[in-house]
Order: structure tokens, then sequence, then C-alpha cells
């Protein structure tokens, strides 16, 4: 029988234990921290009967992924919930733009715009799950939709801020603005649109739902699916030495999966690893990072804006030119003094997670990589700004450094959440300019995590397409 390790149980190497053990491989996981789950996890970490998400927190991915739809995961007791809006961008007027489910619903509150909009994302919309198909596979392969996937590179390859001109109001331009900074990146690079598309396309289709009882739901249900397969998870044990997996997994495995960033890849197989792959996986540079806030608040956030009262996510910045300008000063290094603030506010949708009238706010701003200063007080003004009063609903709170979201997991290199910097080159050459860039150059090992193709996201695409090209290329 086919034997695999697996290191690192994010979703990516989660999917990739899955893929395998659907194919007859017998799989051992082995995970550095004391649970499996990665970016997927969560706890009462501030008030009992308060749930958190510590990561991740909305899953528009986790319901379109192709993966993700051929695990039944609800057996094991997944379910996701939907706010009634799935996303707001408040404005320093008292207006929002929003993103509902459908791209009717969406459009009849843009005005001006509503027309363009309708034009623009009705082909993503009702074609969601054939645009995901393509876009999630690995770089190389045949299109399964050419004509769809065509229109979609033609909008993604105009800078977000490009882009933007095209809307008519102020409204619309921060709500694209804002969905577009998920690349985490400046918006005036090539391909800076690619993110925004996706999500935005994504909200109208599927919505941003949360997982219910938190996104450790997830990972739990990943995690019974992989054990009913027979892969053997062993937690709380770091993988510093290749040669330790011929220990852990009782003999020296047949294929390896690294669901690592290409930088500790690069440390586990030196020596080993050409020259040239090994350079260009310690070149791989981080992205900008996040530095998350952690509010428990009593009663609700008391937005001005009505929709970002009713939203699961509300994006808090300003206008599209705040957006591009904090987006610019976090590429730069320089923190903006008005950053983008993710505001998570999954207890809408999933009640489950407050206690009484005690809610949990799960949020993020982004910063520049690796910094090393104390966001709270930004954050928490920026909150202020769009919610006069916030700050009399906090109960406690607690942050994590860029440094301490680093230490709680490696692949969170200087902070950055998406695993990697998302310039036009890193997202093209994901870690290195190839038809299958999983492949880590030592035969039979392959690097499956987030900084492989498609990205970022609670998805398992990584670790699902890492672990098919393996399967493809066992000798027989
Ligand atoms: C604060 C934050 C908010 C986010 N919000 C969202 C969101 O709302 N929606 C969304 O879709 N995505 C979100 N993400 C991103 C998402 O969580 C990641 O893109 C995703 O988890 C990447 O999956 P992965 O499997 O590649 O790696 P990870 O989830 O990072 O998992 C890697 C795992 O490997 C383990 N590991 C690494 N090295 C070793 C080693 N040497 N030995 C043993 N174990 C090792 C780590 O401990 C970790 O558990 C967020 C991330 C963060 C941090």
């Amino acid at each position: 029988m086919t034997t695999a390790a697996v290191v690192g149980s994010g979703p990516n190497g989660l999917a990739a234990a899955i893929t395998l053990a659907r194919a007859g491989v017998s799989v051992t996981v082995i995970e550095s921290s004391g649970a499996p789950g990665g970016g997927m996890h969560s706890a009462e970490l501030l008030e009992p009967g308060v749930l958190h998400d510590l990561c991740s927190s909305i899953h528009p991915m986790a319901v379109s992924s192709p993966f993700f739809r051929s695990v039944d995961l609800a057996s094991h007791g997944l379910s996701f919930a939907w706010p009634e809006v799935q996303l707001a961008h408040p404005l320093d007027d008292g207006t929002a733009g929003s993103l509902l489910r459908g791209v009717d619903q969406t459009a009849a509150a843009l005005g001006r715009d509503a027309t363009l909009w309708r034009a623009t994302f009705a082909p993503f919309v009702s074609r969601i799950d054939d645009l995901m198909e393509d876009v999630t596979a690995p770089p190389l392969h045949l299109l399964k939709h050419p004509l769809l996937f065509t229109l979609f590179g033609a909008n993604v390859a105009v800078p977000a801020a490009a882009s933007l001109r095209r809307w008519r109001t102020p409204r619309t331009r921060a709500l694209f603005a804002g969905v577009a900074a998920h690349v985490f990146t400046r918006l005036d690079l090539p391909l800076s649109s690619s993110v925004g598309m996706l999500l935005t396309a994504a909200a109208q289709a599927e919505g941003w739902p949360v997982a219910v009882g938190g996104s450790q739901a997830i990972a739990r249900a990943m995690t019974a699916e992989a054990e009913k397969l027979g892969v053997r998870i062993i937690t709380g044990t770091t993988v510093t030495d290749l040669d330790q997996l011929t220990t852990l997994t009782g003999g020296r495995p047949d294929i390896t999966f690294l669901d690592t960033s290409p930088g500790a890849a690069a440390d586990l197989l030196a020596g080993h690893q050409p020259a040239r792959q090994a350079r260009a996986y310690r070149r791989f540079r981080a992205g900008s990072a996040a530095f998350p806030v952690h509010y428990v608040i009593r009663g609700g956030v008391p937005w001005t804006a009505d929709d970002a009262r009713r939203a699961g996510c509300v994006h808090v910045c300003g206008d599209a030119a705040d957006v591009i300008a904090a987006e610019r000063d976090c590429a730069r290094g320089i923190m903006p003094d008005r950053p983008f603030v993710l505001v998570s506010q999954q207890y809408l949708a999933d009640p489950s997670r407050s206690a009484g009238d005690l809610h949990p706010l799960d949020v993020y701003a982004h910063v520049p990589a690796g910094y090393s200063g104390d966001a709270t007080e930004i954050i928490t003004a920026q909150i202020e700004r769009f919610a006069p009063g916030f700050r009399d609903t906090i109960v406690s709170s607690t942050s994590l450094s860029t440094t301490d979201l680093e230490r709680s997991n490696p692949n969170l290199v200087g902070g950055d959440i998406i695993g990697g910097h998302s310039g036009p080159v890193q997202l093209l050459a994901r870690p290195v300019l190839s038809p299958y860039p999983y492949r880590t150059g030592v035969p039979g090992v392959y690097l499956c995590s987030a900084s492989t193709p498609p990205g970022a996201g609670v998805h398992g695409m990584s670790g699902h397409n890492a672990a098919t090209l393996a399967l493809q290329e066992m000798p027989t």
C-alpha cells in the first residue's frame, strides 16, 4: 500500500489527506499545534460562552470550492449560516455600499451603477461553479469553460484602482475597493482586481457564510472525514527534519506533502532540493500582515449605516481613495493612520456564539509586513468613526501582534495571512513559475499550502490539486 505523510493540517493539509485516502493511500498527518485545523480555530477567548474565530471567519470559498463540494462534511455536523447582508462598507456620510445574495438585489441599491453592475457580475454570479472549477484548478489545465474564464481574465487583468473608474458613485467604488483589498497589496498593480472580482461574485452567488459553531467546526468535520477514511493524525509534533517522518509514520513515506511556507519547505528539503528551486523558495516574499483584535461587546456595534448593523462582515476604511492609500502605505512598510479594517459579526448569522447580550467581534487590520507596533487603538478608532459609541460597548478585548501570529502558526510569516505577497509575479509564480507549482524539485515531495495555486482561503484546493498531481505521478 502506498504511504503518505502530510506535514501540517490546515485546510490544505487535510484536503490533501482526504484526497489521498480516498484513492486508497495510507496517510499520516503531523501537526505542530495541539489540534488539527490550521487557520480554522475557534475558542472562548475572553468571556465564558462567547466564541471567537481566531483566524478565518467568513467562508465564501468553502461553500463554492469544488473540493468541499466533493466531501459530505454535513454528515459530520458541519453547517453554514448566512447573515442578512453579506458585506457592508460604510462611508463617512452614514450610507454604505452592500453586497447581498443575488446580483439584482445588490444592484438595486447601487443607483446609477445598477445596470453596469448587473452586466459586469451577472455572467460570473450565474455560473459561479463553472468559474470556480477553472479558477481553482492547477495553472496548466484544459479550460472547462474557456469563454467564461477569458471574460473573467479580461476583468482581473485591470488593476483594481483603474477598474474602479467604471463606477459612477463613491459608494460603489468604495464597495469594490474594499473587496479588492483582500488581495493585501497595492491596488494599482496588474491582477489586483482578481480577488475582488471573485469574492464579489461569490458573495452574490453563494453569500459569505459562517460555519455554525465557529470555523473550528470545519476543521472538526474535515478531521472526522479524514479519520473515517483511515487517516492517522498526530498533533503537538513539529516536523523539523524529513527523517522524523520515518519514525512518525512507521517507515519512509512514499510521498510527502508540506502544508508549510516555501521558506520552511526549503529548510526541510535543504541539501535535497535543486539549488534554483531552493533559491526561489527562500526569495518568496511575505505579503502585508494582519493585526487581529478580538472584542467582546455588549449589545451590538452602533453602526450609523443600517446595512452594517445587519452585515456578517463590515469593511471599515472610508472611500475608495482611503482604501487605496491604506493598502499602498502597508505595501511600503508604513502603518496607515486609517488602516483597512475587517470586522466580522458572525454572531448575527450564528447566535450560538453569543452569551446573552455579550457578542464576539473578530476584527483585523491590514498592517505592514512584520509590523511591530500595537494597532489596537487605531483599529478601535476606525470602528468608532463609523459607529459612534462603539467604545462604550466593549466589555473586553485582546489583540495579537504579527509576531504572535507567526508564533501561533509558522505559515503566517511576519503576520502574512495569505501565504505570500500577491503582486502580479507571485500571483503567477506561486511559489515558482511552473505548470506544476506543487512539485518541490525533490521526487515524491509536494508543497500544498496557500503559497501554491489557487492561494489563500479555506477551500482546500491547493491540497487537493497537489494530492491529485501526486496520484497521477505515482509509479504504477
Ligand atoms: C487572522 C486570519 C483571518 C483569516 N480570515 C479568513 C477568512 O475569513 N476566510 C478565509 O477563507 N480565509 C481566511 N484566512 C486565511 C486562511 O485561514 C488560510 O488561507 C488557510 O488556512 C490556509 O490553509 P493552509 O492549509 O495552507 O495553511 P494553514 O491553515 O496555515 O495551516 C498550516 C498548518 O501547518 C502546521 N505546520 C506548519 N509547519 C509545520 C511543521 N513543520 N510541522 C508540523 N506542523 C506544521 C501549522 O501549525 C498549521 O496548523 C484567515 C487567516 C488568518 C490568520
